[in-house]
C-alpha cells in the first residue's frame, strides 16, 4: 500500500500515520521529497483499511497494491480452476453448454426441451424453480415441485442440473435436488446467500449483477470461496447501459479481463445479455472466440407461451443450428465439448 500525503505535511501528520502503521505490526517506508511525502507499507495489507486511513487529515490518497480479492486471484491460484460435474468438465479447455428453459413450467415442457438440448449437444440442463421476477404478479416458479421435475429430467437424460437459489433459506432444499446452484444477477450481492452457498460443497454459477463491476463480481466470488467452497463458475449476462435496443449490454471484454485476474472459469449468457434470439448465436460464437469456458442459453419449445423470458428463448431447431456452428469453432480453437455420460433412460417420463 502506498499512502500519499498532501503537499508540505505537518510533522505531526507524518508521525501520526507512521504510528498507525507501526501499531499494526507493519513496516512503514518513508520517502520525503521537497514538497511530497509518500509512505510505503509492506506486510499484510488486509490489516490496513484504505478508508479509515483516507479519513486522516493530511492524507491525500491511499493506493492499495494488492487486489481486494485473494482466493479468487491468479496470484493465489495461478492455474485455471477446473471442476467436473457429473462427468462434465468445466474449465480447462472444455466448453460447458448450459441450456434449458428460463423456468420449469411443467414436466412435459422440461422433458421436451431437455431431450432436444441434450440431443443437440448441451451438457448441463438449466431451469428455474424459484424465479426472480420484476413484478410480484408474474409467474414466480413452481418452487420445490419444480426442483423435483428438474431432478427427474436430469436423471432421465443423464444431465447435471443447474437452478437458481434466491434466498439463504432455500439453499438446503435446492442443494438436495440440484448439481449446480445458480446465484442470479439480482442476488450477486446478497452476501448472506453467497456465504450460505459457500458453506455447501456444490459448484456455484455466479451471475454478474446488473450494474456490477468486474471487481464487484470477483468480491462476490470471494464470499463463496472464503467459506471453503472452491467451485465457483462466473457468468457474464450483460450489464445495464444506456443502450435500449438490447435487453442488456454484453460485456465480452470481461472474459479475457477476468481470466487475467482470476483462475475461475467464466461462461457467457447471451440470452439475458441480448434478450434477442436473432443476436444470441452471434454472441455465443463471439463468447467462445473470446475464450469463454462455456455458454448459457435459454431454450423453449413454444416461446410465445413461455411463462418467463419467452421473447429471448431459442426454439430447439435454432439451438440445433447454434450447436452446429459452435462445434467447428470450438475445434478450431482447440476446445472440446464434453458429452453427458450414459444414454438417456429408456422409459418415458410419467
Ligand atoms: C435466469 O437465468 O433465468 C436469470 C433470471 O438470469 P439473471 O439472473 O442473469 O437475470
Ligand atoms: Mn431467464
Amino acid at each position: 500500500m502506498i499512502i500519499v500525503l498532501k503537499p508540505h505535511p505537518a510533522p505531526e501528520v507524518v508521525e501520526h500515520v507512521l504510528e498507525r502503521i507501526a501499531a499494526l505490526g507493519l513496516t512503514p517506508h518513508l520517502s520525503q521529497g521537497v514538497s511530497r511525502t509518500i509512505i510505503g507499507v509492506i506486510g499484510d495489507e488486509a490489516k490496513l483499511q484504505v478508508q479509515p486511513l483516507q479519513a486522516i487529515p493530511g492524507v491525500e490518497q491511499v493506493v492499495p497494491i494488492l487486489k481486494p480479492f485473494k482466493l479468487a486471484s491468479r496470484e493465489f491460484h495461478p492455474e485455471d480452476s477446473v471442476f467436473t460435474v457429473k462427468g462434465v468438465q468445466v474449465g480447462g479447455g472444455r466448453l460447458a453448454v448450459i441450456a434449458g428453459p428460463c423456468a420449469i413450467e411443467s414436466e412435459s415442457l422440461l422433458f421436451e426441451v431437455a431431450e432436444r438440448v441434450r440431443r443437440a449437444g448441451a451438457n448441463l440442463l438449466r431451469g428455474g424453480a424459484f424465479k426472480p421476477r420484476t413484478s410480484p404478479y408474474s409467474f414466480q416458479g413452481l418452487g420445490q415441485d419444480g426442483l423435483k421435475i428438474l431432478r427427474a429430467a436430469g436423471d432421465h437424460f443423464g444431465m447435471a442440473v443447474v437452478t437458481e437459489v434466491m434466498d439463504p433459506r432455500q439453499v438446503e432444499v435446492v442443494d438436495r435436488y440440484a448439481d449446480i446452484l445458480q446465484v442470479g444477477a439480482r442476488n450477486m450481492q446478497n452476501f448472506d446467500l453467497l456465504k450460505e452457498c459457500g458453506r455447501t460443497r456444490m459448484p456455484v454459477l455466479l451471475k454478474r449483477g446488473l450494474s456490477a463491476t468486474v471487481r464487484d463480481l470477483l468480491m462476490s466470488a470471494e464470499y463463496i470461496l472464503s467459506e471453503g467452497n472452491r467451485q465457483v463458475i462466473l457468468c457474464e449476462r450483460g450489464i445495464r447501459t444506456f443502450e435500449d435496443s438490447t435487453r442488456n449490454t454484453l460485456d465480452l471484454s470481461v472474459v479475457p479481463n477476468i481470466q487475467g485476474q482470476s483462475h475461475l472459469p467464466i461462461v457467457v449468457d447471451p440470452s439475458h445479455a441480448t434478450g434477442r434470439p436473432d443476436l444470441i448465436p452471434a454472441m455465443a460464437r463471439a463468447a467462445i472466440a473470446a475464450g469463454a469456458d462455456g455458454i448459457h442459453v435459454e431454450v423453449h419449445s413454444c416461446p410465445e407461451k413461455a411463462l418467463s423470458d419467452g421473447p429471448q428463448a431459442l426454439v430447439p431447431d435454432q439451438f440445433d443450428r447454434l450447436m452446429d456452428e459452435i462445434r467447428p469453432l470450438a475445434e478450431l480453437l482447440g476446445r472440446s465439448i464434453d458429452v453427458c455420460a450414459g444414454e438417456p433412460a429408456a422409459c418415458a417420463p410419467c
